[in-house]
């Protein structure tokens, strides 16, 4: 089984509640969505292909017990996606999976954290939170969510979806603002009023690091 595979690096998790942890990512190529704040636009086609062993190989070498499955979208890999989480989980690794919300992830091994995003309308690709019906009835205990907005407004919608897919209190969900778009300070005066059980995250890599700075 191959995979079409964008990048492999050792770098520290910048988002959710494994942030700050250093970490393996492993990035895939191809993308369903086309968000209009992307930042991985160089993931969206090409690759170099891999075979599921060689990929864990790759990941086994760098000696870290945390490993990302990320994008592009892993999830329009899908077979060749599950096999790898199940190899990586074989090998006593924590492994995480970032999607954008917009595959079906009812394969994805038991024991992945599956840190699910949510696309509000700012992100031009909120249409296709149709299939979040089916996450609803099939949360499990280890999932996140993300919502990354670029103002109040997708604040709003997004704490309007987390209600109606049953999501508040029942996962960990965090708001990340969209680099440049909106201010933290006015995200956490929006979470803290809201009194909802959600948390802030911030793309702490870009604040380490140049925000358009690629593989660190
Ligand atoms: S889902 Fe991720 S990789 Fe795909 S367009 Fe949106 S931000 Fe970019």
């Amino acid at each position: 089984m191959q995979l079409q595979v964008c990048e492999i690096f050792h770098s520290i998790q910048g988002e959710a509640s494994f942030s700050g942890q250093p970490c393996v990512f492993v990035r895939l190529a191809g993308c369903n969505l086309r968000c209009v704040w992307c930042d991985t636009k160089y993931a969206f086609a090409g690759g170099e292909a891999m075979s599921v062993e060689d990929i864990v190989r790759n990941v086994l070498a760098y000696r870290c017990d945390v490993v990302e499955l990320t994008g592009g979208e892993p999830m329009m890999q899908p077979e060749g996606a599950c096999l790898l989480m199940a190899r990586l989980l074989s090998e006593g690794l924590t492994v995480l999976l970032e999607t954008n919300g917009a595959c079906s992830l009812d394969d994805v091994p038991l024991g992945v954290h599956r840190i699910i995003d949510l696309k509000p309308p700012g992100s031009g690709t909120a249409h296709r939170a149709d299939i979040w019906a089916g996450y609803a009835a099939h949360w499990r205990d280890t999932d996140e969510i993300k919502c990354v907005v670029t103002g109040r407004s997708d604040f709003d919608w997004c704490v309007e979806k987390l209600k109606i897919y049953n999501a508040l209190g029942r996962v960990i969900i965090h708001f990340s603002p969209v680099w440049g778009a909106v201010e933290a300070s006015e995200l956490v005066r929006w979470i803290c009023d809201s009194r909802l059980p959600v948390r802030l995250s911030l793309q702490i890599h870009k604040v380490i690091w140049d925000p358009d700075c690629r593989g660190v």
